[in-house]
């Protein structure tokens, strides 16, 4: 469902992804670990394109990513991405936060919106928070009206960067739990994360990141027990 192909960025002459190719299947769960500055966030935001490759080929659900701004914008339609800062809106609520984009892009009427709206809410299990501002809230409770604004527009495949490293260490669980059921129903999802108890519960795939290149991947037991490169073993000595 999305497939990356010999996909080359720079950010002006800093070259932040090199050759990254990968392929995700519908369903399939891929955690991506790595170094700071090692091109997580670059990789994810290129599949919605909120950052531009140069080089290379990024397909998502069968569109290619590039300049038509249509496409660009049929792909954002079909993936929701949750952020390290929940980028919630201050001045709405819960659930004008959640509502807004069915109605303005999904044109739907507020009515219906609300319903979606509180549906997730009631997902995430944060039902009562619905009529009070994002200020009011705990940050696990923040993330997890980001989720549930995020699934509103009913996508495909959920990209999460680092959703819980903003968090104070009692309210990551909340937070995995809520990406754990989301997992669990099916979701496709691509996770940047150092969560290694996230990974091997969910994950597919771990994918290890060094300097703009996937260094290596495989399946949670085979990628945590027996690393195959001494930077990733490195990397995970130092999680613990
Ligand atoms: P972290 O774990 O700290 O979030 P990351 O793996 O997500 O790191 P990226 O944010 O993808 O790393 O950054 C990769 C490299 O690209 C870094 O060296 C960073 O300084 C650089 N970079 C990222 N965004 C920009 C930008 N907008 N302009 C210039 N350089 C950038
Ligand atoms: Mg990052």
């Amino acid at each position: 469902e999305i497939t990356i192909s010999g996909v080359h960025k720079w950010y002006g002459h800093y070259r932040a992804l090199n050759d990254i190719n990968l392929s995700i299947a519908p369903r399939e769960k891929v955690v991506i670990c790595g170094p700071s500055g090692s091109g997580k966030s670059t990789l994810i935001r290129c599949v919605n394109r909120l950052e531009a490759h140069e080089q290379g080929r990024i397909i998502v659900g069968g569109i290619e990513l590039g300049a038509d701004e249509r496409k660009v914008d049929a792909v954002r339609r079909e993936v929701g991405m949750v952020f390290q800062q929940f980028n919630l809106f201050p001045h709405l609520t819960v659930l004008e936060n959640c509502a807004l984009a069915p109605m303005w892009v999904k044109k739907m009427p507020r009515k219906q919106a609300t319903e979606i709206a509180m549906h997730y809410l009631n997902r995430v299990r944060i039902p009562e928070q619905a009529n009070k501002y994002p200020g009011q809230l705990s940050g696990g409770q923040q993330q997890r009206v980001a989720i549930a604004r995020a699934l509103c527009m009913n996508p495909k495949i959920m990209l999460f960067d680092e959703p819980t490293s903003a968090l104070d260490p009692e309210m990551v669980k909340e937070v995995l739990d809520t990406m754990v059921a989301l997992a669990s129903e099916g979701m496709t999802m691509v996770c940047v994360t150092h969560e290694m108890g996230f990974a091997r519960q969910v994950a597919d795939r771990v994918i290890f990141m060094d300097r703009g290149r996937i260094v290596e991947e495989g399946a949670p037991d085979e990628f945590f027990a027996r690393p195959k490169t001494k930077r990733t073993s490195q990397f995970l000595s130092q999680l613990l």
